[in-house]
């Protein structure tokens, strides 16, 4: 059994400060695409899960 999904951190991950990290987009897609599960993490308790 390989891999079936990732934890992945926010900031400086999949954006930095206000941007989108470039490419970020589209590896989130593209894991997902081929079936794995992504749960999102972060420790930076500025801003609510609605943002
Ligand atoms: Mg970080």
């Amino acid at each position: 059994m390989g891999v079936q999904g990732y934890l992945l951190d926010l900031d400086g991950t999949v954006y930095l400060g206000e941007k989108l990290i470039p490419g970020a987009d589209r590896a989130v897609a593209e894991l997902r695409r081929r079936g794995r599960r992504i749960v999102f993490l972060s420790n930076k308790p500025l801003h609510s899960r609605a943002r």
